[in-house]
């Protein structure tokens, strides 16, 4: 995520100070000033960095940081509170109960460009006759892709996001349905129904119906009578200057009374997100808010701090064009994640989510125990290749910065895990099973390439993976395993 950049910029920032023999107003002010330029490059609001400033140098005492043991720490104590500070949205009006049948709304922008080659493609199919209709709406469909329309500008990612959201839910057990109310925008039917087959979840749409009310409605009465719990209604991308077409969102909401409205916004647009999700919520009661691509633009601290200033709770983020790359938004992990400190609700969740259940009660057995051997290594190389998402697990580790599995090289990461595995084959359990590294003797190491047929420098790259991922892992030894749910309490204070 580019955010790690932020995170990143500010972790180096609070080094250097820790690094320096005296701290003095000089040093403090270097540090401040190095981590509103991270934010600042991030796109947050001048006067929210300028505040948080001015709040840091009251709570931070200069006296107690000069003889403290732990300057990071208490640097990075007060830096956490602020941007915790600066980030947090509230809560959102609604949150689903499984079992109990809801409905949500999603509503978002659409790019200028986009809209204008489909009001004027819609506007005029609207008269025809369904078959020619039909035809029509496939060739504007067919012609916007391959002119790469749809790519263009801004849209905000609602489509693909409804279905991720419905896929997280559909995860933790809840039974939720698509309805798309989209008739404005040609090519979503399309888009939201091949997402939903996908991911096995149940759609409502229509090909012929114009009208986004009459859709939504019989979408929500169908899955209601279907006993879905989470009934998704996915209306048209709207720009804000257009009274027409929010009124249409009106009415939508009006026919189907959602429980919750959910604005979908793209983070690339910055602190302008603050204008957006003010407009939306004057329009329509949005009661949360999902900010997608926050892994492909610098602006998406902007993009978060300038929507918690209207008070809007953002509830999850987007972090790619996957189904499952998509996180709860909880602004004190996710702030503990950017400054390097872990995410420990997260990646427990992470394994309830991803390992297998027969396998969770060891692994996280061996994880209190901060005992990482090669054959656990294996285990969880055997659960990426199998489950692809593992990776995500470990990105939520204090450290742990994704080198294992970097975005956009999954391909290349995947051989590596295999070459790994192909050498760990050659070797003993003796040596699978123990935790000293000394044990690893050059004429094991030798023998280990020839058994594999890789050069020793491969089976030092991947000794060195293991001592990099042990020694992430030994920081858990003593971790209090907590139940499912039960993961916000875990330690910020473990030694990172
Ligand atoms: P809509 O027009 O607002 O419904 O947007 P779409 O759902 O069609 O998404 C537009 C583009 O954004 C598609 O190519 C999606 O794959 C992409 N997209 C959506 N969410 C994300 C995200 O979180 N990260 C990235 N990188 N791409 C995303």
């Amino acid at each position: 995520m580019v955010l790690a950049q932020l995170g990143g910029s500010i972790s180096r920032a609070l080094a250097q100070m820790s690094n320096a023999t005296v701290i003095d107003e000089k040093v403090l002010n270097d540090c401040l000033n190095e981590i509103s330029r991270a934010l600042l490059q991030a796109d947050v609001q001048f006067k929210m960095v300028r505040d948080m400033q001015t709040n840091i140098k009251r709570i931070v005492n200069l006296e107690a940081l000069a003889a403290g043991t732990n300057k990071r720490r208490i640097m990075q104590q007060a830096v956490f509170t602020e941007l915790c500070n600066m980030l947090d949205p509230g809560k959102p009006s609604f949150t689903p109960k499984k079992g109990k049948p809801s409905v949500v709304m999603f509503v978002g922008l659409q790019a200028l460009e986009t809209r204008e080659i489909d009001k004027q493609g819609m506007g005029k199919v609207r008269y025809m006759d369904d078959l020619c209709q039909k035809v029509m709406l496939k060739v504007i469909h067919h012609a916007s892709v391959a002119y790469g329309f749809w790519e263009h500008g801004t849209s905000s990612g609602k489509t693909t996001t409804c279905t991720k959201y419905a896929y997280y839910h559909q995860r933790k057990g809840f039974k939720p349905a698509l309805v798309c109310a989209d008739t404005f925008r040609a090519g979503a039917f399309d888009q939201l129904k091949q997402n939903a087959t996908k991911a096995k979840i149940p759609f409502y749409g229509s090909y012929m119906e114009s009208d986004p009310v009459k859709i939504a409605v019989e979408g929500v009465e169908r899955f209601k009578k279907e006993n879905c719990d989470l009934i998704i209604v996915d209306t048209s991308g709207r720009h804000k200057q257009e009274a027409a077409l929010f009124e249409e969102m009106r009415q939508v909401s009006e026919a189907t009374k959602p429980d919750l409205v959910i604005f979908v916004m793209d983070s690339s647009i910055g602190q302008a997100a603050f204008d957006q999700a003010q407009a939306f919520k004057q329009s329509v009661s949005v009661g949360a808010v999902i900010v997608t691509k926050m892994d492909g633009h610098a602006k998406g601290g902007g993009a978060l701090s300038a929507v918690a200033a209207t008070k809007s709770p953002v509830i999850f983020i987007g972090t790619g064009e996957h189904i499952d790359e998509f996180e709860v938004f909880d602004v004190k992990p996710f702030v503990s994640r950017l400054l390097g400190m872990g995410d420990w609700s997260g990646f427990m969740d992470k394994i309830h989510e991803v390992v297998p259940t027969d396998q969770q009660p060891e692994l996280l057995q061996k994880l209190s125990e901060g005992s990482f051997t090669l054959r656990l290594m294996y285990e969880q190389f055997q659960n990426i290749l199998k489950m692809g998402p593992i990776g995500q697990v470990f990105s939520m580790l204090p450290g742990f910065s994704s080198e294992l599995m970097p975005k956009g090289h999954e391909k290349e990461s995947q051989a590596k895990i295999k070459r790994y595995m192909t050498m760990m084959d050659s070797m003993t359990d003796a040596e699978l099973d123990s935790t000293n590294p000394k044990l690893m003797t050059e004429s094991r190491i030798i023998r280990i390439a020839r058994g594999s047929g890789r050069p020793v420098r491969d089976v030092m790259d991947m000794l060195e993976e293991y001592k990099r991922l042990a020694k992430i892992w030994s920081k858990m030894k003593g971790l209090k395993i907590p139940k499912k749910g039960e993961m916000s309490a875990l330690s910020r204070n473990m030694n990172v």
